[in-house]
């Protein structure tokens, strides 16, 4: 299975890390080895000393195709998470500012911390609430009708390049409020209420 991402899907996200707005999503991967399932610890890496929590919802993939057209792109997911997609800042503006591709910044192990899937509401019309305590406190509130590119779009966009496969997951972007982790912490992500993630930093 693979894991797919999208950067930049929430406007004041983007705008936080000064970074445009995407006409088209802005697309990356993480491989299996990047999983850490719902209640593992992560343990901070050696090489890098800002590593930084983002809270996503993650799609579960319930069906293969490539070249999906928007009508039948509902048919592609049948289940939500939430993920953090941990990103080691650090290396990530460094490789950035040198032109560079920033794959060790974002798909090294353990990087894509998943909780349970639940089926997808049927009624998603209101939003997908989510939300991330960090030691308690809440620092990043999210709702899926902010996102610049739909679940359907990501989708129908990522199946152009990449064939979409049963069991790949697909982060869907952070929101606002992205900022570092220390040992000790404890990361606790709720998802319309419901306490759904839990992850210590070790
Ligand atoms: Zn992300």
């Amino acid at each position: 299975m693979k894991i797919l991402c999208v950067g930049r899907n929430y406007l004041e996200h983007a705008r936080e890390l000064k970074n445009d707005v995407p006409e088209s999503p802005m697309l990356f991967l993480k491989p299996a080895t990047a999983l850490l399932n719902q209640g593992k610890p992560f343990y901070y890496p050696e090489f890098s000393s800002d590593i930084h929590y983002e809270l996503e919802i993650v799609l579960r993939i319930s069906g293969s195709g490539r070249h999906i057209e928007p009508e039948f792109a509902p048919r592609y997911y049948d289940s939500i998470a939430l993920g953090i997609d941990f990103t080691a800042r650090d290396l990530q503006s460094r490789l950035k500012a040198q032109g560079h591709p920033w794959e060790i910044a974002k798909a090294f192990d353990h990087s894509a911390a998943v909780s349970d899937f639940i089926p997808l509401p049927e009624d998603s019309s209101n939003g997908i609430h989510f939300e991330l305590r960090k030691n308690g406190e809440v620092v990043q509130t999210g709702d899926s009708r902010d996102m610049i590119f739909s679940f359907n779009d990501l989708i129908v966009y990522s199946s152009r390049f990449f064939k979409l496969q049963t069991g790949d997951y697909f982060f869907t972007g952070t929101p606002a409020g992205v900022g570092p982790i220390r040992v000790g912490d404890v990361l606790e992500g709720y998802l319309n209420g419901e306490k759904s993630l839990h992850c210590e930093i070790k």
